[in-house]
Parts: C-alpha cells; sequence; structure tokens
C-alpha cells in the first residue's frame, strides 16, 4: 500500500472530532519511513526549544500563537526542522482554530500514525524526511479532500514565492 493511499485511507477513517490539536504526549513513534540520519539530540541543536519540544516531543502549541495562521501570501510551507516542503499555500484555508490548516499536502511530505492518546483515536502525521510531528489530520476539512491538517505553527517555516528554497537539511 502507498503512502498516499494510505493518507486517503486514514483520512476517510471514523475519528474524533475534536476541534483542534491537542497534546499527544504518549503516542509511540514509528519511523521507519523517515530519510534523516540526525538523532533527537542533533536536533535539540538546530532548533529553537519550542520547535524542538513539538517536532520530537510532540507537545503541541497554545492556540493562536503563531503568526503563521495569519500568512495569506502565495508560498509554500516547509518543515523547520529539515525544510522538506510540506503544504502549498494553496491549500491552506482559514480553520478557525487557532493553527495553520491545510486541506492537502503535498504529494509524499508526510507520514501518519494511529495515535490512541488523549482518550480517543486521532490520526498524527509528521515530516517524512525527518519523522518530526507537524500535527493531527482530521475529517471535517473543507472541499475537494474533506480532510483537515491541523498544523502547529512552530513546526513549520513559511518561504514566500520568489524566493529559493532552502536545501534539505539532516
Ligand atoms: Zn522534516
Amino acid at each position: 500500500m502507498t503512502r498516499r493511499s494510505l493518507l486517503k485511507l486514514f483520512g476517510l477513517a471514523p475519528v474524533a472530532a475534536f476541534v483542534g490539536c491537542a497534546e499527544a504526549k504518549d503516542a509511540s513513534t514509528n519511523n521507519t519511513a523517515v530519510v534523516s540520519k540526525l538523532s533527537h539530540a542533533d536536533w535539540e541543536k538546530l532548533l529553537p526549544p519550542e520547535s524542538y519540544r513539538v517536532l520530537f516531543e510532540e507537545a503541541t502549541e497554545r492556540a493562536g500563537t503563531s503568526p503563521l495562521n495569519k500568512e495569506k501570501r502565495e508560498g509554500v510551507f516547509v518543515c523547520a526542522a529539515c525544510y522538506n516542503p510540506l503544504f502549498d499555500s494553496d491549500k491552506k484555508f482559514e480553520s478557525g482554530t487557532g493553527w495553520p490548516s491545510f486541506w492537502k499536502p503535498r504529494d509524499a511530505a508526510l507520514g501518519t500514525k494511529i495515535d490512541n492518546t488523549f482518550f480517543s483515536t486521532r490520526t498524527e502525521y509528521h515530516c517524512a524526511h525527518c519523522g518530526g510531528h507537524q500535527g493531527h489530520v482530521f475529517d471535517d476539512g473543507p472541499a475537494p479532500t474533506g480532510l483537515r491538517y491541523c498544523n502547529n505553527g512552530v513546526a513549520l517555516r513559511f518561504i514566500p514565492k520568489g524566493e529559493a528554497l532552502p536545501a534539505l537539511r539532516g
């Protein structure tokens, strides 16, 4: 089964309709598809503490705190750790949750795992290159996918159109 069809499968599976991104500290990590060889200790040296905590300890940033909520320019949202391009700006929408939200990621950019913490079953997603936790995907998003990728802003970096994408790191 391809990652794409897995994503589709998870997207259509019944998931609890949480409004936002809840914290998921106890989820087991499945990094089998991760390309990066860097350890969590390596990433901790490279990243600001708030980004490290979300990306590699699965913390959740406080709703409404990310400047990326209001980012309306054309461009690309890359992983804040390894710079893997994850979302294009034309797939972003205003969800009202206080977290940057998208209805579709770039092809093969993300991996997913089932997260049974927080008294519910949710689908966690992470950067396919470095394994860094980005957020959770829900099935209450807009057309055409009906999906809502609820993303932590500190796990992303915005590259405006016209600016070169940074090279992958790690
Ligand atoms: Zn990454």
